[in-house]
């Protein structure tokens, strides 16, 4: 196993207890790097009451090492304490690159780091490379509008910061043969900050499915014409296994609450399926979801927006569509729901 100064570092995420999809995802794209640069891929954890079982399988799937930093009181993501831990860690190990998802915390996390720790950040990459000669980490991102691919580099200072969009890589396969290192480092509680103090946490209510997380996403818009129709979104998602997802106007109109909101001033989602419905498709709800595989929109107006982004767009009232679809859905799963 290569050094472990200068080492390509992924920003594991946690939640009560159980680490998230994209602490794998990260992995497959630090070891192609941590490999081009011959150094060792560290997956940091700062959080609570991760079990050792399931950080040994950020092992199998591709770190060589886990730095895990565990408390009660780092449970539940707050940007001040998380910054202290991490640059109290950079301080100690000095990585040359730090990878994090895209999530609301690592879009926290990660320019507060980058200013505490006087380097650079690039937000959002979609390619990750190694420079040769160099070994700056390439960061690809789209730019003005995503009509042209920027490149950025860090030349001047470490550690090189990056957050990468959630479901934009596929975690590595679990190799049960790899073996590393779990190294637990103690947490100072100094770093809890005088000003804060959790009293407690709202869950989101999301159906139980973090949309960022999520494989499917029903969201529902202005077209759906007040709140209780919203109930046709719940029930759909319910039966497909699906986050709930929303416009800005449907979440303005208090048809459902923010949590649910998708776009430029809500959550970036990458599902497999997003189905918009009722969902005009201005510029600042596609930024939410541009990355989805594959879009479904139903919509009353065969010019609306959302249509020509969309893989498949279905032209009609969502009132008759969406009922039929359930109904279709309900007869074909039968008794395997
Ligand atoms: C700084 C800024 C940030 C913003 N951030 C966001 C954001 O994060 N997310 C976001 O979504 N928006 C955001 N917006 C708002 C955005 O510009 C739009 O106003 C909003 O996305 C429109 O929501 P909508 O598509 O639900 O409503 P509308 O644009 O009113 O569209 C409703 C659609 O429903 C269709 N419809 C009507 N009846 C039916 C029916 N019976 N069946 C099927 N379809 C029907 C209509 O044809 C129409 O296309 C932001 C705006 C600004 C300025």
């Amino acid at each position: 196993m290569s050094e472990t100064k200068n080492a390509v570092w992924t920003m594991a995420e946690q939640f009560e207890g159980r680490l998230k999809g994209v602490s794998f995802e990260l992995l497959s794209r630090g070891r192609k790097l941590a490999d081009k640069l011959g150094v060792s891929l560290v997956s940091i954890l700062i959080g609570d009451a991760v079990q050792d079982g399931d950080l040994e399988q950020l092992i199998k799937q591709g770190a060589d090492q886990v730095y895990a930093v565990q408390d009660p009181k780092l449970a539940y993501f707050v940007c001040e304490p998380y910054a202290m831990v991490l640059e109290k860690l950079i301080k100690d190990f000095q990585p040359s690159i730090i990878l994090a998802a895209a999530t609301s915390s690592g879009r926290t996390l990660m320019p507060y780091t980058a200013i505490r720790t006087h380097t650079g950040l690039t937000a959002d990459c979609t390619e990750l490379d190694i420079e040769e000669g160099t070994g700056n980490l390439l960061q690809t991102r789209p730019a003005i509008g995503g009509n042209i691919m920027a490149t950025i580099k860090t030349p001047d200072h470490r550690p090189q910061l990056a957050t990468v969009r959630p479901k934009s890589s596929r975690p590595l396969s679990a190799d049960s043969s790899r073996r590393g290192e779990i190294k637990h480092i103690p947490y100072d509680p100094s770093f809890a900050g005088k000003g804060v103090e959790i009293k407690g946490y709202r869950r989101e209510e999301a159906g139980g499915v973090h949309l960022e997380e999520a494989d499917v996403i029903v969201s529902g818009g202005k077209g759906l014409k007040k709140g209780e129709n919203f109930s046709l979104i719940h029930k759909l998602a319910g039966t497909l296994g699906a986050a709930v997802g929303a416009s800005r106007d449907a979440v303005d109109r208090a048809w459902i609450s923010y949590p649910h909101q998708i776009g430029l001033s809500g959550k970036t989602v990458s599902p497999k399926v997003y189905i918009a419905v009722g969902i005009s498709g201005a510029i600042q709800h596609l930024a939410g979801i541009k990355t989805s595989e594959t879009i479904v929109s139903i919509n009353i107006d065969p010019d609306a927006n959302l249509h020509k982004l969309a893989d498949l767009g279905i032209v009609g009232d969502a009132f008759q569509i969406i009922p039929e679809l359930q109904k279709r859905l309900e007869a074909r799963l039968g008794g395997k729901k």
